[in-house]
């Protein structure tokens, strides 16, 4: 990745991983990076496009290269926003432990790593790989959209975790009303996206005939 080469922040390095699949990215995604970015003082955010995510190899994903160009060109006027290919180069099914072990260790300055992903896939995050060391090697902050049950999510940490409620900052953001699905949903009835995600990603859907079909 090209930021990796031009880093040269001196001091404590806050990095933001921002994961999901981004089928398609849209300004729900945008808003929320930057509101974490701000609210957790981090230096940079580093949008992560998943590969093949381990729990959804049946479901119909957009091919990875069209997730990692849509998200590049979504973030491209942010200067603290970057965009990672470590997931969707891999061909087998790519865990977050991986990555956050693999941003965990840059040196000179080690970063503190925040792992940025929708509330309700961190309520799973008890069956992903190795999750007692993710809990040790990132913060997370859990991104809800309006309508979600707060207390519903408390409750479940609550009952399934409590150690976990310091690494857990629940952030709601009233953007993430527009989801994905919303997005492709329109898109197969042909109606307008735009304004639901940058203009160029608009053109990107348009040019490659994404999402005509439902899924
Ligand atoms: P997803 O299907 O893309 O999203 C699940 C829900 O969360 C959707 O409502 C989605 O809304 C929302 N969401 C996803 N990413 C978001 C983000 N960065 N900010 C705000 N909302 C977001 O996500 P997923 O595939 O469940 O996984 C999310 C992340 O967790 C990925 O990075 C994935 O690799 C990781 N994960 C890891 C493991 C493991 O290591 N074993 C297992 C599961 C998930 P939109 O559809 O609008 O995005």
């Amino acid at each position: 990745m090209f930021f990796e080469t031009t880093r040269n922040k001196a001091g404590n390095l806050k990095l933001g991983l921002m994961g999901g699949t981004f089928d398609p990215i849209h300004v729900g995604h945008l808003v929320t990076a930057e509101e974490a970015r701000q609210q957790f003082d981090l230096d940079y955010v580093i949008f992560v496009p998943a590969g093949v995510p381990p729990h959804k190899d049946n479901e119909m994903i957009s091919l990875p290269e069209h997730r990692f160009l849509m998200t590049s060109l979504a973030v491209m006027s942010n200067p603290s926003f970057f965009v990672s290919r470590i997931e969707i180069e891999q061909k087998e099914p790519t865990f977050t432990i991986d990555t956050v072990r693999h941003f965990g260790s840059w040196k000179n300055p080690e970063p503190e790593v925040f792992f940025i992903t929708g509330a309700d896939a961190i309520l799973e995050i008890f069956s992903w790989k190795d999750y007692e060391e993710l809990l040790k090697l990132s913060t997370f902050i859990a991104v809800s959209r309006p309508g979600y049950s707060l207390d519903r999510f408390h409750e479940t940490l609550d009952r399934t975790c409590p150690d976990m409620q310091q690494k857990v900052h629940l952030l709601e953001i009233p953007a993430l009303a527009v989801s994905s699905t919303f997005i492709r949903e329109r898109v197969a009835l042909g109606k307008t996206i735009k304004y639901l995600t940058p203009e160029p990603v608009e053109q990107y859907i348009k040019k490659h005939g994404l999402y005509r079909v439902t899924r």
